[in-house]
């Protein structure tokens, strides 16, 4: 047997000799216990369907507006204008949640800024808060992997951000009052990089994008609609590495993304 690349990167995944790509998007099922009703998915039909409508529509973000309560600076209208080196600088002064008093440094995001790939996760750890980028543990070298098994790679056509951009002390979650302050930053990096995919990794990304508290069991395996881009839900690599068995699901849906996004590109290059 020929050992390629990618049965080698497949085989660390713990992905072979069971799981075999799939070719065609199309095989994609809906999970019975979806719970599109609590997603924004604005466009009807199967997944590729939708995803084709999404890119002959793939406008600029609308800016998400956060009425300032009494008191506080509202920071989301200004920063839905700047431009890469403001956006830059006012993360890295942001004081706007207390999570800014731990941080050893803000992790901005990094990668291609005109990617057609953008993966979300949750927010940085100890890592990341030491080097300034996110996905540099642990989770990070299995999100690597997982790039690497679909054929993309870290700053080539992608870009990886985070919901927060401060570590939460512990690593814990974060809070929606501390999400939502930093949600400004993410919109912006969005609307400048106009992904084609925006994969959400893990529960925290999901929620805050959709606006839903549906599981990742319910949302994953489908795309979603996220202001007129694709978006596909997936495990977070730090609970694959404690999960192994859902490795499997999230190659599912690492191949329903790369089959998407070949659509897509295809979508966009056919003469209308
Ligand atoms: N987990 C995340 O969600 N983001 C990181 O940057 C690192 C770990």
């Amino acid at each position: 047997m020929i050992t390629t690349r990618r049965t080698l990167i497949l085989e660390e995944l713990g992905l072979l000799p069971r799981w075999v790509p799939r070719t065609k998007a199309s095989d994609a099922v809906e999970p019975p216990d979806s719970s599109s009703a609590a997603v924004p998915s604005q466009v009807p039909g199967p997944p590729l369907a939708r995803a084709e409508h999404l890119l002959s529509s793939n406008a600029a973000l609308p800016p998400l507006t956060h009425p300032a309560t009494s008191g506080e600076v509202d920071t989301a209208q200004p920063v839905a204008h700047m431009s890469w080196p403001d956006l830059k600088e006012a993360v890295r002064g942001c004081t706007a949640c207390p999570l800014y008093a731990n941080r050893k440094q803000t992790v901005f995001g990094v990668g291609d800024e005109r990617a057609d790939w953008l993966f979300v996760g949750e927010g940085p750890g100890a890592e990341e808060d030491a080097r300034g980028e996110p996905f540099v543990g642990q989770a990070g070298k299995l999100l690597d992997n997982m790039l690497a098994a679909i054929g993309i790679k870290r700053g080539n056509d992608v870009y990886i951000a985070n919901v927060v951009k401060c570590r939460p002390p512990g690593n814990r979650v974060p809070e929606a009052s501390e999400a939502a302050r930093c949600e400004p930053f993410l919109t912006r990096q969005i609307a400048l990089i106009q992904p084609k995919m925006i994969i959400a990794l893990g529960k925290t990304a999901a929620s805050n994008l959709l606006g839903t508290e549906a599981s990742i069991g319910s949302l994953r395996g489908r795309l979603h609609d996220f202001h007129g881009t694709a978006l596909l839900v997936t495990y977070h690599p730090a609970y694959l590495l404690r999960n192994l068995p859902d490795k499997a699901k999230a190659w599912e849906d690492l191949c329903l993304a790369r089959d998407t996004m070949q659509r897509l590109k295809s979508a966009q290059a056919a003469p209308k």
